[in-house]
């Protein structure tokens, strides 16, 4: 059962809804994003329902940081990033949308083109698919 019987990332975390998760632990659960800003990006979820930065455990935000850093570490040596953004959007004003607490690990690239708020678009599922194998450990 998701802990909020009304939240996507509940769901995810519970294995009611599909995504393509890449690590996980006791605390957290990390998934690619439907739509991804660059090649490799991926969420960051604690598995217990937490609004927002403000809301989130102070152990769960701990285990979400050393999750996102996993991830970064493999974006760089599996993907080829030369760079990684982490980005938390808490409240609306600051561009949240889904709300349980979520890192976004986007890795980058020399002369990408994003630029921030980039504007969500679905991505190419085997490509997506590709990225994920190469970083789930
Ligand atoms: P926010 O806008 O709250 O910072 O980020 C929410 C993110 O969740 C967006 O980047 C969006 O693409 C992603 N997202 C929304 N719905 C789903 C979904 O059903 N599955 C996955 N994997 N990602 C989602
Ligand atoms: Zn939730």
């Amino acid at each position: 059962m998701p802990a909020d019987p009304d939240c996507l990332f509940c769901k995810i975390v519970a294995g009611e809804l599909p995504a393509t998760i890449v690590d996980s632990d006791d605390r957290t659960v990390a998934f690619m994003d439907i739509n991804p800003a660059t090649r490799g990006h991926a969420l960051v979820v604690p598995r217990e329902h937490a609004a927002d930065l403000l809301a989130i455990s102070e152990d769960d935000l701990g285990a979400c940081a050393r999750a996102a850093q996993r991830l970064a570490r493999r974006a760089k040596d599996r993907l080829g990033a030369d760079g990684i953004n982490l980005l938390n959007s808490s409240g609306v004003a600051a561009w949240q949308t889904v709300f349980h607490f979520h890192i976004h690990v986007v890795p980058r690239y020399d002369g990408d083109p994003l630029e921030l708020p980039w504007t969500p678009a679905p991505g190419d599922e085997a490509e997506i698919a590709a990225a994920a194998q190469e970083l789930t450990a």
